[in-house]
């Protein structure tokens, strides 16, 4: 490099050298000199012409034969061409590989801007959502998808869990959209057909409803029975204790097939519970009043009712879910503690809590409360008579009132399980007594 550059400038002090010697023989020493300049200017010229025309048709002719630094320079330019070419065919390639394999997937891809405009689809989105290309390229995804849930959805910023949607006019078909934020405020939107794993799941509550319906008639017979026996008093005491175990487990039988059911109910309804005006207080001060009926019971169960407002919902799906917390609490509590309820509300809704002293859960079993049959201790909530769904009930009758459900518990010290439920389902009609 720096030779070449010498190598120039020692051709230019040669060709001013030779215009001062022609100068001196021949005189006048100027106008040789700025002959020599002329020479060497007219050939920088002609080798920037020769250049510039080379760029300017880079694709149709071969790069000029040029010495020295033009030459070095014509060389860097083609490498750059070059490396620039490559990359160019790579990301075209690179592309071409992405198109084809999104085009492959099985789910629907679309690619949304920060003002959820549709900026690409692949070709299951387009069949999937029934999305038209060119013309719908470009439209607000809202305006296409036209569900209120999605909408809501959209406008959110919680987009963990999938939406499920009827695509339109398609009420046989079950689509699952989630969105996944992605660079400055856009976001992919991934379409999936759930409708075979709707129908299985659908079949399964079914089947669930089914088999406990059909259960309920051959163990209420079997219960009748075991009442005759019990009460029968020529009967061999001997058979005394078995009958008793007997019927106890019956009537556990009996109280898992209602839980079973009524677990099929809730989830077979709409969505959303109906909105009847539900008078919480009076229910409560009624389920107070059975839980002190009880003979096996904490020494106290209170009820502090800080609010008189009621609640748009069912009146018994909510009775469902307080007396399923409440009998939890009286048979995971010592007959020496307590139990104390709570209703109140607030600006951003009402809660009616039950906190135990009672033996409280282990932090690790928390997250996994409300899932169906699953039980912190198997023998002791076997011996109570649990049927491991009290709380899955409660789960899934506040999701229907839009509410939720919180649980705090020390071990060994006692738990307090609290009902959320949203302003909009606040009724604050006083209701009487
Ligand atoms: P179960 O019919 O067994 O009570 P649930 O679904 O109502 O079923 O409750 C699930 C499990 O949660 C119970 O088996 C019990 O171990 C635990 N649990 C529920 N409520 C309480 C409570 N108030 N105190 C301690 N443990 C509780």
């Amino acid at each position: 490099m720096v030779a070449m550059w010498t190598f120039a400038l020692a051709r230019l002090a040669g060709l001013l050298i030779l215009g001062l010697c022609l100068g001196l023989i021949v005189g006048p020493i100027w106008l040789w000199i700025l002959a020599a300049a002329c020479v060497y200017l007219g050939r920088l010229l002609l080798n920037l012409y020769r250049l510039d025309r080379w760029l300017r048709l880079r694709s149709q002719i071969d790069p000029p034969l040029m010495g020295g630094i033009w030459g070095d320079v014509v060389a860097q330019v083609v490498r750059l061409h070059r490396r620039k070419q490559f990359h160019k065919q790579r990301l075209a390639q690179l592309l071409r590989e992405v198109r084809r394999s999104t085009a492959a997937l099985p789910d629907g891809v679309i690619i949304l801007s920060s003002q959820n405009d549709i900026v690409w689809f692949n070709r299951q989105a387009g069949r999937l959502l029934g999305l038209k290309r060119p013309s719908d390229l470009g439209l607000r995804i809202d305006n296409l998808i036209r569900s209120p849930e999605f909408v809501l959805y959209l406008h959110s910023d919680e987009y963990a869990v999938p939406l499920v949607i009827h695509p339109p006019v398609q009420l046989d078909v079950f689509l699952a959209l989630q969105l996944v934020p992605y660079g400055a405020g856009q976001l992919l939107l991934l379409v999936r057909d759930v409708t075979r794993q709707m129908r299985l799941e659908a079949m399964r509550k079914d089947f669930v409803a089914n088999a406990s319906h059909e259960l309920r008639t051959p163990l209420t017979v079997i219960s009748g029975y075991l009442d005759s026996l019990a009460d029968d008093k020529g009967l061999d005491p001997v058979w005394s204790s078995p009958i008793r175990d007997m019927r106890s487990q019956a009537q556990r039988m009996n109280g898992i097939i209602a839980d079973l059911l009524e677990l099929s109910r809730l989830e077979s309804a709409d969505d959303e519970a109906v909105r009847e005006i539900v008078d919480i207080p009076n229910l409560l001060r009624r389920l107070q009043r059975d839980a002190l009926a009880r003979s096996l019971r904490p020494h106290e169960v209170f009820l502090d009712l800080e609010s008189t407002c009621g609640l748009w919902g069912s009146s018994q799906e909510l009775e469902s879910a307080f007396t399923n917390l409440l009998v939890n609490a009286l048979k995971y509590t010592a007959v020496d503690g307590s139990v104390r309820m709570r209703w109140w509300n607030d600006s951003e809704g009402a809660y009616f809590s039950v906190a135990d002293t009672g033996m409280g859960i282990p932090p690790e079993h928390m997250p996994r409360l409300t899932e169906r049959f699953y039980r912190v201790d198997v023998g002791r909530s076997r011996a109570q008579g649990g049927s491991g769904l009290g709380l899955a009930i409660v789960k899934h009758a506040l999701q229907r009132h839009g509410g939720w459900l919180e649980v705090v518990s020390v071990e060994g010290k006692g738990s307090t399980f609290t009902c959320h439920f949203p302003v909009q389902r606040v009724s604050l009609t006083a209701v009487e007594d």
